[in-house]
Parts: C-alpha cells; sequence; structure tokens
C-alpha cells in the first residue's frame, strides 16, 4: 500500500473536483443513478480517485439496483478501511481509502455470494482503469 498520504484542507482542494471533495473529504455522498460508474460493465480495475491505491476489481462488481457501484469484496482485505458510522440515526460501516483517508462509501452485509457483503461505493470516490486491450 505505501506510505499514508496526509494533505490538509487546502492542498485537497487543489487536487479534487468540488465534488470529489465533497464526497472524499467530507463524507458526501452523490445522489444515485448520476455518477459515471454504477452501469459500467468493462472489464478493468478501480482506484482512489485521490490517490490511485486500488480497490476494486470489475469481476467483483454487480448491478445491485441502488443506483451506486456495488462490490462484494474490495481487491485486497487491506486495501480497504472500515469505520463505525453512526451518523444519521443509522449504525452503518463507513469504508475509505486506507492510503489517503478518502471516504468511498459503506459496506452492507445484504450483499451477493460469495462474502454476501455490498461495498456500496460513490463513483466520485474511484477513477476506472479498463483492462489493456491485447
Ligand atoms: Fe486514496
Amino acid at each position: 500500500m505505501g506510505d499514508k498520504i496526509v494533505k490538509t484542507d487546502s492542498e485537497w482542494k487543489k487536487t479534487l473536483t468540488p465534488e470529489q471533495y465533497n464526497v472524499l473529504r467530507e463524507e458526501g455522498t452523490e445522489r444515485p443513478f448520476t455518477g459515471a460508474y454504477w452501469d459500467n460493465h468493462e472489464k478493468g480495475k478501480y482506484v482512489c480517485a485521490a490517490c490511485g491505491l486500488e480497490l476494486f476489481v470489475s469481476d467483483t462488481k454487480f448491478d445491485s439496483g441502488t443506483g451506486w457501484p456495488s462490490f462484494y469484496q474490495p481487491i485486497y482485505p487491506e486495501n480497504v478501511g472500515e469505520t463505525k458510522d453512526n451518523s444519521f440515526g443509522m449504525v452503518r460501516t463507513e469504508v475509505h481509502c486506507p492510503r489517503c483517508g478518502g471516504h468511498l462509501g459503506h459496506v452492507f452485509d445484504d450483499g451477493p455470494k460469495p462474502t454476501g457483503l455490498r461495498y456500496c461505493i460513490n463513483s466520485v470516490s474511484i477513477k476506472f482503469v479498463p483492462e489493456k486491450q491485447k
């Protein structure tokens, strides 16, 4: 994973779009069915939009019907960090990039096999890297 990336808010504001800053640094949520990737079926990897850490692969992406890109497991367990989130009167598990601390979304236990998990991720927080064509 490499060293943690620590930047001030004003430094992040220079490298992120306002939408990325709102979700990644302020734990905002994009409106469902509006992001770039909820309906993306291309093969490839999804990396952190802020720091490029590899987070998910397309093989673990599934159609959750929620309007947010959804995965049943991270590329490596250590590449997605978890924090208990009690905001909005709900008990949820927040997920973030462990390298830069950027907020990605939440993980729920109503996902498909084999893990039964549903990583519900904001498109704004990730960047798709298509598999190289042969
Ligand atoms: Fe990151």
